[in-house]
Parts: C-alpha cells; structure tokens; sequence
C-alpha cells in the first residue's frame, strides 16, 4: 500500500514553527516513500475556525513548498461522523451521559484527593434505559462516550519505540458533545479511517491520544496506521512558544524577519536530530536526508541565530536566475546580474537587495567622518571607466600618501561613499556608485 499521511491543523490560528515542523517531517516522509500528502483541516470547532486562517493556512504551506495531493475539511463530514456514531451505539460501543462540566470536575477532585486516576469513572454505564428515556424526555441532552476495552494498547512508534497503555488506566473519550458537534478525537481517525491514511506523524502531546484512537480504528474495523511521535520544539531563547506563536509564525518569519522558506525548512528538518544544522541547497536535498532513525528524544530547540545563518547561506547561494522573479515581484528590475553579483554575499536577507541599490543610485547624505582623508581622496579618485581593480589602485596610493591603512583608511572611505559602516565589498560598490556620485559624496553633497 502507497504511503499517504496527512497534516490536520485547526483554522483557529496561523501556522507557526511548531505546527510547520510535524508537517514538514509528514511531507519529507512521504516524500522518500513515494507517497502523498494530504492537507485536511480539522475545523468542526466552527466557533473558533474562521475562512481566514484556514486561506492564510494553504498560503503559508504553499509558499514553504509543502505542496499537497489532496484536501479535505472536516466541516463537509458531519453526517459521516453521526453515521459511525451510530454504528457505535449499535454495538454499545457509545453510550450516553449526562454529567455536566461541574460534576465532572467534582469526580475528579475527590478521585484525585483518594489517589485515585481522574479517568470518567463510568456511571452512565449504570443507568437503565428507562432512566436514560427519562432525562431525554425531560429535556436533557447526553454527550456521548466511547467505551474502551480493558485490554492493553500497544503501538512500535517509529519515533518512540515500543509503546503500551492500560486501557483500564484510560479515560473513555467523548465522541459527540450535548450540542452534537463531534469532537477531534473521534472525527480525526473517522477521518484518517476512511481516507486511509497509512502513517499518523505528530508531536508527542498526541501519545495518549493515540492509545485510546487506537481502540476507535479496531472499533472501525479498520487497520491501524503506523505511529511517529515526534518531541515538540521549543525555543532556544527559553521562552515558551505558546507565548511567541505571533513572532514565530510562518508569517512573522516571512514578513518581519525576511527569512527564506528553505532556511525555515532546513532548520525544521535538521533541528532535534542527528545531522548538521545547515542550509539545504533544495527540499529535495532534505528528502533525501529524511530518516526517523535520525530523530531524537529531546526536545529540539529552535533557534533564530541558526535561522538567520542558515538564511545567509541560502542567499549567499542564489543565483541571479533564481533571484530575477524576486527582484521583479520587487519593482527591481534594473538590478542586473553584475549588481546582484556584487552585492548578494553580504547580505542576509533577500530585501536587503533595495537598500543596495538605493545606495548606489538614489541620493544620500554622505557621512564625512575624517575630512582630511576624504579630501586627498576626493583629488586623487581616478578617472572613469572603472573596474573592480579601481578601488584597489586609488586606496593603496592613499594609504601611502596619508600613511593611513586598515580601518582609518577604509571605513572613512566607506562612509562617505554609501553612508554605511558595513556593506559588499567596496571593490564592487565602487563602480556601481559610478563617478559623478562617487565624486560629489567625497564632496560631502547629498548626491
Ligand atoms: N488538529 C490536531 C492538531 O492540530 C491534529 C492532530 C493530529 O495530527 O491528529 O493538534
């Protein structure tokens, strides 16, 4: 059977560098296998699902590269869940309840204050059906429970090893809540049941999910898919990302911090497991590399330093071709190849590009910090046309005719000619600020 796995997240917020890294592990994986991937959404929270996540949601993963086989929500799937829910009930597999929150919360109080496991402790199952009949006719409404088995759970987790529950150490979940609207754990292996999904790939606060989902596929009659659990990232600074989801979502990567998906992708791939963390050149660079084997325990940290490195390297890496469409979605469609040549090893993010250009052909206040220095060098700027051994020639005559060098010599230079005190190699800027500019900045003239 062809491998198809599936990312599921809820509309009810953007996708962040949590969500993107489990779905970036389905994808690589399925992606070596040979095999599909399956966007589904999981918005039978209709109250906080909203069209505009579920929208913001298909463009982040579109411009990540996760590109999908196939999509379906769970809101088009109502009547399939009340269809199972029934053939449960059928084999007394569901049986209702009547417990509001405030009970259940006092059951687990006084279970927990007698050391005792806070798992539903079936007294639904001891009311007859007249008594059921009874509350139904007075207008009371049950939510409905599965029952589980009392027999162990066992699973090999392709991430976790070897992984087993107690089933009577379980809690029967909830399928359908008093106002009918089924409930994820339910609707999620409904889901995965009859859209076959053969691996379920995601973090490891799903693992006693998973041991009581196990029992609703069996109920099912449908084969259980193989498990990977993988350990949820946190952030290398401490923070808890629950408290950063703005800054590290998908779109505060991509907008605030301008960084490239691919940077995102290689960092998610290799963070928290045994390879290097470094640039990939492709994502099929990092389908290749995919192993669970390589995956480990810990919590992987997520760290923006890495991020931002891993970012350089892929700009350091990108040819103009690749850069082109950019520069033009940009308005930059003067910036030819000699320009981004020059200047793309410097820089660490894509826009950066723009304030390049500006410097070489838009106006700007030159910073005259050694007026000595920049007047010498003002006499002595050779005549145009230049090259890239220009800059060579007029600086090593400078240096020995002010007995300047190093720092003192060049950063002076520097900033009188873009105003900045980093920046490309000034070998390259030199010739693209071109003479009359060049001339008019060492005159200490906004030109
Ligand atoms: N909507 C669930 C979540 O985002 C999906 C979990 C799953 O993969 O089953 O946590």
């Amino acid at each position: 059977m062809s491998t198809l796995v599936r990312i599921a997240p809820s509309p009810t917020g953007f996708l962040h560098v949590g969500n993107v890294r489990t779905a970036l592990m389905n994808w690589l994986f399925t992606r070596k296998q040979g095999g599909k991937f399956m966007l589904r959404l999981d918005d039978t929270d209709m109250e906080r699902s909203t069209q505009a996540f579920a929208d913001a949601i298909e463009r982040d993963f579109k411009w990540l590269g996760l590109s999908w086989d196939m999509f379906a929500k769970q809101s088009d799937r109502f009547a399939r869940y009340k269809e199972v829910l029934e053939q449960f009930k059928a084999v007394g597999r569901a049986y209702p309840c009547f417990e509001n929150q405030e009970e259940l919360a006092l059951k687990r109080k006084s279970q927990l204050s007698r050391g005792l496991p806070p798992i539903y402790n079936r007294d639904a199952l001891k009311l007859t059906k007249d008594e059921i009949d009874a509350k139904i006719a007075a207008g009371q409404k049950p939510h409905w429970r599965f029952k589980l088995n009392d027999t162990p759970v066992v699973w090999d987790d392709l991430v976790q090893g070897h992984k087993s529950f107690a089933g009577s150490a379980l809690s029967d979940p909830v399928l359908v809540r008093e106002d009918g609207v089924p409930l994820y754990t339910f609707c999620s292996v409904v889901d995965d049941a009859d859209m076959k999904i053969t691996h379920v790939i995601r973090g490891e606060d799903h693992v006693a999910n998973t041991a009581v989902q196990i029992q609703i596929w069996e109920a099912m009659n449908a084969p259980v898919p193989t498990f990977a659990h993988l350990p949820l990232i946190t952030l290398a600074s401490g923070e808890e990302l629950s408290k950063r989801l703005g800054s590290m979502s998908v779109a505060g990567l991509r907008d605030e911090m301008g960084v490239e998906p691919l940077a995102i992708a290689s960092l998610l791939a290799k963070t928290g497991t045994s390879d290097a963390i470094e640039a990939a050149d492709s994502m099929d660079e990092l389908v290749n590399s995919f192993d669970f084997k390589k995956i480990g325990r810990s919590p992987p940290k997520f760290d923006t330093k890495d991020l931002m490195r891993i970012n350089a390297r892929i700009i350091h890496h990108m040819s103009y071709a690749q850069a082109a469409p950019r520069l033009a979605g940009m308005g930059l469609t003067a910036v030819d190849e000699k320009f981004w040549n020059a200047v793309h090893q410097n820089m660490t993010q894509f826009n950066e590009i723009k304030n390049w250009w500006l410097i070489a052909n838009e106006k700007l206040a030159p910073k005259i910090e050694d007026a000595e220095l920049i007047k010498h060098a003002a006499a002595t700027l050779p005549a145009a046309p230049w090259d890239d051994t220009t800059w060579g020639t007029w600086t090593k005559a400078l240096g020995t005719a002010t007995g300047k060098s190093g720092k003192a010599l060049f950063m002076p230079l520097r900033l009188a000619l873009t105003g900045q005190e980093h920046g490309p190699e000034m070998k390259m800027m030199l010739p693209l600020i071109g003479e009359a500019r060049a001339k008019a900045r060492l005159a200490g003239q906004t030109a």
